[in-house]
């Protein structure tokens, strides 16, 4: 479907003590990369807005925290239904702002339902724990919420990464401070919408915009006791920095760098698909994107695949924009410092036409690059757009080696038919995440969420079962009512 860009000029703010709050500060203009026109206008809070805001969360999280979580969950749910509801209306909104394609839009969404089911199934588990460990003496876990919590998220996925916290956060009895990214914040309107709708009370979910201003008056506030961050590794690493000198809880996501290893006896047809579309998809403007092909052996007719079906994707119907025109000219330049390097274009995505209408927008169309030296720019810089770098390997240890060189360690793949050779790939593999046969190997929930190297900084996972630790504390409760005489040493 055509994504339906906004016609008139959408104005946000910012949602504090349960209002839409004009911020006191600048105002500042979103573009669609679909067409280059002003799509909206958020005004930033003031330094004081936003500790005034932060400290009223701090207060509505006491009474939150006392509410079971069933009854909790209620809200939730009704949160998941309005957005089903509405999943057409937000999958457009977040798409005319990030360069989407409706359909990615949509995708993204439906992925940021599903942790909110699994948020939902919380209430239905033991999520602490209890044993008689002698006799007429319990102990007992009891996950106690933190407090006040805040996540910082990027661009690319403008409501599917602030799902990934929000349901566990408010399950878990946590109040949310949500900075969106500068280049996306119009999604966020629907989101605070559908949770004021769903019944929350005010003061359990703060947005505050701007950027690294923002994000420094938020990990300062001394209410804000956990930080999560997405986005680049070098604002990732900064946010970690800062938020665990002042002694505060933080888990910090960047950027990556995902190699596929493609060996001879994959099947060309799903290694063709898999790759083109994980190279090309959301425009190679996230995190799981393939970026890095390493050819093993004899695979020229799995390449052709790859090149078959990525010249077949048509801009701004099968493939979206880049966020920024300044991004955009990036791809381009580095295109030709790879060409200038050596490396041979198969597939020429500089000149590809953009969609009637929107020659304003930010296009460029797939690219593929063999010949590719291990160490350049091609191989070892995030470039975030569709560009794959072939490097020709000699065999499997080799692409083993390349692979492990880079800094990040998000996610990688292997294609391949057979399991040894698979498992070589997954034990001996850095990346956090690994997939087989899977050009994109996002978990599924219940399976948690993250990398590791320079894709993340901080311990346990954003999402799934390895986040309770971090977006929870757990108090241990040792219990004895009866008067025992025959008591052992702990007692
Ligand atoms: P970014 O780092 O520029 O911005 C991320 C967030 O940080 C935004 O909210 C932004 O407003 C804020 N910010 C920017 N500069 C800041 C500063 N100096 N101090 C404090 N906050 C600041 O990232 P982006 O361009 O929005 O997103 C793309 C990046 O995110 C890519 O590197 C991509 O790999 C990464 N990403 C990672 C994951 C993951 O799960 N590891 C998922 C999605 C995106």
């Amino acid at each position: 479907m055509k994504v339906r860009i906004p016609q008139e000029v959408i104005s946000c703010s910012n949602f504090m003590k349960g209002q839409w709050t004009k911020g006191e500060a600048q105002v500042q203009d979103i573009f669609s990369p679909y067409n280059g026109e002003k799509i909206g206008e958020v005004s930033l809070p003031s330094v004081h807005q936003i500790k005034d805001a932060i400290h009223y969360a701090h207060e509505a999280q006491k009474e939150w925290a006392r509410t079971p979580i069933k009854e909790r969950s209620r809200i939730l749910f009704n949160f998941r239904n309005i957005l089903l509801r509405d999943l057409d209306k937000i999958s457009h909104l977040k798409a005319s702002e990030s360069g989407k394609t409706f359909e990615e839009g949509k995708a993204g969404l439906m992925k940021g339902i599903e942790v909110l089911e699994f948020a939902l199934s919380l209430q239905n588990m033991d999520i602490g724990g209890r044993m008689e460990v002698s006799r007429g003496v319990s102990c007992e876990y009891r996950r106690t919420p933190l407090g006040v919590v805040a996540n910082i998220t990027p661009f690319n996925f403008p409501a599917m990464v602030p799902l990934w916290t929000i349901p566990i956060n408010l399950a878990l009895g946590n109040a949310y401070v949500w900075k969106p990214s500068d280049k996306t914040p119009l999604t966020s309107i629907e989101i605070a919408n559908s949770l004021r709708e769903a019944g929350l009370p005010s003061g359990l979910f703060t947005i505050i915009h701007g950027g690294a201003d923002s994000v420094n008056t938020i990990i300062e506030a001394p209410e804000v006791k956990a930080i999560g961050f997405v986005g680049s590794t070098s604002v990732a690493k900064l946010v970690y920095t800062k938020a665990t000198s002042l002694g505060k809880r933080a888990l910090c996501l960047g950027g990556a760098k995902n190699h596929i290893i493609l060996l001879p006896d994959a099947d060309p047809q799903l290694a063709g698909v898999g790759i083109s579309d994980s190279f090309t998809g959301c425009a190679g403007q996230r995190c799981m994107a393939a970026s890095v092909l390493l050819a093993v052996g004899g695979v020229d007719e799995h390449i052709q695949k790859i090149i078959h079906r990525a010249s077949s994707l048509k801009l701004g119907q099968d493939m979206g924009a880049i966020i920024t025109r300044s991004q955009r000219d990036f791809l381009i330049d580095s295109i030709g410092r790879a060409e200038q390097a050596g490396a041979k274009i198969l597939l020429d995505g500089r000149h590809t036409p953009p969609p009637h209408g929107m020659e304003k927008g930010n296009w460029i169309g797939p690219t593929i690059l063999d010949e590719v030296q291990p160490g350049s720019e091609a191989q070892s810089v995030e470039l975030f757009g569709p560009v794959l770098s072939i490097i020709r390997c000699k065999d499997i240890t080799e692409a083993l080696h390349i692979q492990n060189s880079s800094v990040y360690g998000n996610a990688c793949s292997v294609f391949t038919n057979s399991g040894a050779l698979a498992e070589r790939v997954i034990l001996g593999s850095q990346a956090g995440m690994v997939g087989v046969n899977v050009g994109v190997p996002v978990p599924r929930e219940p399976f948690s969420f993250g990398g590791v190297a320079a894709s993340k900084f901080g311990h346990g996972d954003i999402t799934g079962e390895h986040c309770l630790d971090f977006w929870s504390d757990m108090k241990k409760v040792t219990i004895k009512w009866e008067k025992q005489n025959d008591s052992n040493w702990m007692s």
